[in-house]
């Protein structure tokens, strides 16, 4: 059982999610999978074409009124 993959110091949930980022050095932009609705997106900041990662998230939470600190 594989259980213990959790990092001590992070108590939110975090998992693998799919996202675009953006291809340009420059700009940090990025958006989840599940927002793109169009093959190939583009960056909405530069207009750069993004291309497909992964990355560790926190599950999102944005909207709980419990901000507990770090
Ligand atoms: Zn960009």
């Amino acid at each position: 059982m594989y259980f213990s993959r959790k990092r001590l110091m992070v108590d939110l949930p975090e998992e693998m999610t799919s996202l675009w980022s953006c291809t340009n050095e420059l700009c940090n932009g990025w958006m989840r999978d599940n927002f793109v609705f169009s093959v190939q997106p583009v960056c909405g900041q530069c207009n750069s074409l993004m291309e497909k990662g992964e990355k560790m998230l926190t599950i999102v939470a944005n909207t709980s009124p419990n901000q507990t600190k770090r």
